[in-house]
Order: C-alpha cells, then sequence, then structure tokens
C-alpha cells in the first residue's frame, strides 16, 4: 500500500536550498524510523441511498424502526444533525455531491448532462492517488462511471414493480471485489429503492403497514399513483398518506438491512477496522409539508436536509454535531482522512475542523435549483425569488415567511450575501463547460422512465 505523503518522501525527499532545514528534519526522522512502517490508507465504502430524508431516520430522530443499522453506525462514528445537499433532485445534486462544486459551476443540471471533463470526481482522485475504486449504482452509467476501475450501472426498470431487486447481488459483487483489492480501495453503492414508487418486499411491508386496509393496498406499485393524488384527481384520507409514509419507511428497512450485512462481513473479514463507512443522500421527500406526497425538485427542508453520517478510521465515536454541513463537504472530508490533497475545484470543506472543535460557527449553506436559489445562515432561510425569509428556529417545516417589516435588515443582509455569492459562482462558472451528451441506450432509458419525451 501506498501513502501519498510519507511514501513519496522516502523514495524521493525534497531537493534545493530552500528546503534544506525540512530535509534535515526529514533526514533525522528517517533514521529514527528506517523509513518504515508506511501508514495504511483507509479504504472507504460510501452508502448514497437516493431520496432519503434525513429525518426519517432513527439516528435522526425518527420514532419507528425504519435504520438499526444505520442508527448504529452512527454511534459509532458521527452524525451531522443539519447537513444540505446543494440542490433539490438527482443530476445537480449528486454531482455536486461527487465533485465538492455547486450546480451552476458543474453545470450538470438535467439527466443525461455531461461533467465538464476539468472538474474532478472524487473517484477518480482516489483512483490517481493510489485507490482501487469500484460502483454499483443505478445513477446513469456514462455520467458517474469516471474515476471507477469498475462500474456496474444497475439500471432495471425501478419505476416499475421492484425498485432494487438486485441489491443482494450488488451487495455480493462489492464483497467478492473488495475481498480481492490488494490497494485500499473506495467503493461506491447507489440505489433508488426509497424513491417512489414505494415497493416494499411484502415482509418488509408488514411491519409498518399496521392495520390499514384501504383502497391504495392495490394501487401502491401504480407509477401515475403519486402524481393523480398530487393532481388532486385522487382524494386522499389521512389513513391513506400514512400508508404511502410506512411504505417508503419499510423500502427503507430493507436497504437498512443489506447495509447491516455488509457491515457484518466487514467486520468479519477483519476490513472492518480500516474502512471508513460513510451514508449520504442527493436529496429527501416531501410528505405533505408543502402539498404534495413523494415530491423533490423543491429547496424545501424535507428535500434538501440530507443525512451525513461517517464512521472509521480517524473519526470521533458517537459524536452529533449541530453545526450545519454540506454535501460539498463529504468529499474533502474523505480526502483528508485518506491522507489525499484536496484539488482546487472543490467548493466545499473538510468538516474535521468541526469535528476537533477548531470550527464552532455552522456553515453558510447555499441550495440551488435551475430557477430557484437560498442561502441558511443561522436560524434563517432566505428565498431569493420573492424575497421570503424564514426563521426555522420558530418555523421548521417553513409554513410562513416572516413578516417583512419586523426583519427588513436581516432580508438585507441574507439578500446582499447571496447576490454575492451567486456573483462568484457565476464568475467561477465562465471556466467550466456545461455540454450534453446522451447515448442510444441512455435515451431509451430515460424515455421509458418519462425523464425525456
Ligand atoms: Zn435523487
Amino acid at each position: 500500500m501506498t501513502n501519498r505523503s510519507i511514501g513519496l518522501w522516502c523514495s524521493r525527499p525534497p531537493y534545493g536550498a530552500r528546503h534544506r532545514a525540512a530535509l534535515v528534519v526529514i533526514l533525522v526522522t528517517l533514521a529514527a524510523t528506517g523509513c518504515a512502517p508506511e501508514p495504511v490508507s483507509p479504504n472507504i465504502v460510501m452508502f448514497d441511498l437516493d431520496t432519503l430524508r434525513a429525518d426519517h431516520l432513527g439516528a435522526y430522530g425518527y420514532p419507528a424502526p425504519t435504520s438499526p443499522r444505520l442508527d448504529a453506525l452512527a454511534s459509532r462514528g458521527i452524525l451531522m444533525r443539519y447537513n444540505y445537499a446543494q440542490a433539490g433532485w438527482t443530476p445537480p445534486s449528486q454531482t455536486s455531491l461527487m465533485t465538492s462544486v455547486y450546480p451552476t459551476v458543474h453545470k450538470v443540471r438535467s439527466q443525461g448532462q455531461m461533467l465538464d471533463p476539468s472538474i474532478p470526481m472524487l473517484a477518480e482522485i482516489l483512483r490517481e492517488n493510489g485507490y482501487a475504486t469500484a460502483g454499483h449504482s443505478q445513477l446513469m452509467g456514462d455520467s458517474f462511471a469516471r474515476g471507477f476501475d469498475e462500474y456496474v450501472w444497475r439500471k432495471g426498470e425501478w419505476m416499475d414493480g421492484p425498485i432494487d431487486p438486485d441489491m443482494p447481488a450488488a451487495m455480493q459483487s462489492m464483497r467478492d471485489w473488495a475481498t480481492e483489492q490488494t490497494k485500499p480501495f473506495f467503493l461506491f453503492f447507489h440505489s433508488f429503492q426509497v424513491h417512489v414508487p414505494y415497493a416494499p418486499l411484502p415482509e418488509y411491508a408488514a411491519r409498518f403497514i399496521g392495520d390499514y386496509d384501504g383502497p391504495l393496498l392495490d394501487r401502491i406499485l401504480n407509477r401515475d399513483l403519486l402524481a393523480e393524488i398530487n393532481s388532486g384527481q385522487l382524494e386522499v384520507t389521512p389513513e391513506d398518506v400514512a400508508y404511502l409514509i410506512a411504505m417508503c419507511n419499510a423500502e427503507l428497512a430493507y436497504v437498512d438491512e443489506q447495509i447491516g450485512q455488509f457491515l457484518d462481513w466487514l467486520d468479519s473479514s477483519g476490513l472492518g477496522e480500516n474502512t471508513i463507512v460513510v451514508l449520504v443522500s442527493d436529496h429527501g421527500d416531501e410528505f405533505g409539508e408543502h402539498g404534495a406526497l413523494g415530491r423533490h425538485g423543491t429547496l424545501y427542508n424535507e428535500v434538501i436536509r440530507t443525512p451525513v453520517i461517517m464512521a472509521g478510521p480517524g473519526i470521533p465515536e458517537g459524536r452529533v454535531f449541530d453545526q450545519m454541513s454540506r454535501n460539498i463537504d463529504v468529499a474533502p472530508t474523505l480526502l483528508s482522512l485518506a491522507g489525499v490533497p484536496v484539488p482546487e475545484s472543490f467548493q466545499g470543506a473538510s468538516l474535521r475542523p468541526i469535528w476537533d472543535g477548531t470550527e464552532t460557527e455552522g456553515r453558510e449553506v447555499f441550495s440551488e435549483l435551475a430557477k430557484a436559489q437560498v442561502l441558511i445562515r443561522g436560524r434563517y432561510k432566505f428565498v431569493l425569488k420573492g424575497r421570503h425569509l424564514f426563521d426555522l428556529q420558530e418555523d421548521p417545516t417553513e409554513q410562513n415567511a416572516v413578516r417583512r417589516g419586523a426583519h427588513r435588515d436581516k432580508i438585507r443582509e441574507m439578500e446582499t450575501r447571496i447576490e454575492a455569492l451567486m456573483m462568484e459562482l457565476n464568475e467561477r462558472a465562465e471556466y467550466t463547460e456545461g455540454s450534453v451528451f446522451l447515448s442510444d441506450e441512455e435515451m431509451r432509458q430515460l424515455r421509458a422512465l418519462g425523464y425525456v419525451r
């Protein structure tokens, strides 16, 4: 195994007069250590559960038993309680997660849009720094495969019927692949399981269904069900809504169990000790807070508040942090833990200063969609369009914007800041390319899913 700082210095110490002092220190250190042993880079396993609301995990306070295994992971690592995604739907948000770059700058706004090759992705950076990389993902192949030695696009027909039927097979392939590696590895798993339609396996549905016996029982697999409800075409009762949410929870319980089995294997194989495990998501889902069910693509908190749980070497144990964080901070944190330098393109920052107590202020959160932008600072959330200000402390579900008269100064301050930030992002965006490329196969898939007409 290689380590990028100490390993290189052993074989190639810095030279030149200005490095002399450093060289002396290194030579003394090497004489004492004999240039060995090299520190071992940690493996990284990332579980990316598309459409997972942070607040539906037990570790985030959800009352139903949706996530005992992920809760256990949090209890031996860190949990960022107020973490936010940089966009409200998949392509821009997943790209931000993997690049640590805001959507305005990376320009991936829709399905099939390719990322500027000059912006490095997490897997690519790790591979260049000695990692073996593999992805088992339902994210579209060409767009997200960059940097993976092996990328399995688990396409599936996930809008009809069971969403991720080959999840156990993917987990098995991941175990097989990890076993074979001689280098540190980055293993990425992504699933649309908790995305609509809510189609849990019957044994998981049974755990959450309660005594519901209503009309949606026979329609849960119908891909138009939520559209009919959201348009008002189909009227639903509170019991029907509770049933839909319960079915989403049942799916989460299934994924949780699958992840738990993988973590058990990691420990029993002996790899667990040197492996960082991360849970992330690209956005949440709306469950009636703002008039729709199973909808995302907005910037309300039920959509942009996503989980970040991490455990493993270099990570504090059993700590919950209330400082705000962002999905763009995940990749720099992982690189920092792996001892890999962060590229200049990154716009997020490692979370480690928050963990070690040197950074006590929460970070500023900016999230965006093509025509909407929000800024969250402390207790306030500002929506640029309409200049609405929400006090998240008084009104955590953003039901009523505060009265303008009483908050004139705060509104002006937030507006000035969001405009400055957007100007900065737009300036940076002048140096990146936005391009669209879709293969015939990808177009066929997107049409089948209803994303492209
Ligand atoms: Zn998504």
